[in-house]
């Protein structure tokens, strides 16, 4: 079974974070202390790793963890409300939920249902977001201003979606935030080339194998996919 990683000092090897000291070793600590990164043997698509960073256990540990990630976040973005311009927040029915729902109480001062302004999509049997159909909550309506969230995205496909079901939509998107991404700023280039800023705090290192060669898997060390559920 996998185990949380709870030593400050191997956590600090896993994740880059490029913030003032302070924030630094605040999102140091609540990745800690939450066991956010998992010791195992997981699978990610055709590769395999012995780590996996689950945003589900920050969101179950603490209230006051999310509302800390979502204010950096809106900090490090420098994210403003425009009076007359409708701000809603859209995320998945995942993890992300946690952090889009933080984030979105923290805007919204002048919408007439507070909680109004958090806009959820299902997700299909990959735990991707869904485009069509019906929205968990909330609406997006033409000319509304989208921001979309997520909370650990790799190659930021979960945001192309999110950013494509808003635009269908008619509505502005011009920012992006994710907890978390990996390695190889795949998010980011792709938010560029959709007209988007990517924002994240962390970049989570993985170091990724090769299914033919994986030493976890030479070992029979018992595998699982990479996802919120494991
Ligand atoms: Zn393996």
């Amino acid at each position: 079974m996998p185990s949380p990683i709870r030593d400050r000092d191997q956590v600090r090897q896993l994740v880059n974070i490029d913030l003032p000291s302070a924030s630094k070793t605040k999102v140091l600590e609540i990745i800690t202390e939450s066991g956010a990164i998992l010791d195992g043997h997981f699978s990610f698509r055709d590769h395999h790793s012995q780590h996996f960073l689950r945003f589900r256990g920050i969101g179950n540990s603490s209230r006051e963890y999310c509302d800390y990630l979502a204010s950096l976040l809106i900090k490090v973005a420098g994210a403003k409300e425009d009076k007359n311009i409708p701000l809603k927040i859209l995320s998945a029915e995942s993890a992300g939920f946690f952090l889009g729902h933080a984030i979105a109480k923290l805007f919204g001062g002048n919408m007439e249902n507070k909680w109004g302004n958090h806009v959820v999509t299902p997700v299909d049997l990959y735990r991707k977001p869904c485009i069509g159909g019906y929205l968990r909550s909330g609406q997006i309506n033409p000319g509304d201003r989208v921001v979309v969230v997520s909370d650990v995205d790799h190659t930021g496909e979960s945001l192309d979606r999110l950013i494509k079901l808003a635009r269908r939509r008619f509505a502005i998107v011009d920012t992006a935030m994710v907890f978390a991404t990996c390695n190889d700023g795949e998010y980011v280039r792709r938010m560029i080339d959709m007209g988007v800023k990517p924002h994240l705090l962390v970049e989570f290192k993985l170091e990724m194998h090769k299914k033919e060669n994986c030493p976890l898997c030479q070992s029979g060390v018992q595998m699982l996919p990479a996802s919120e559920f494991v």
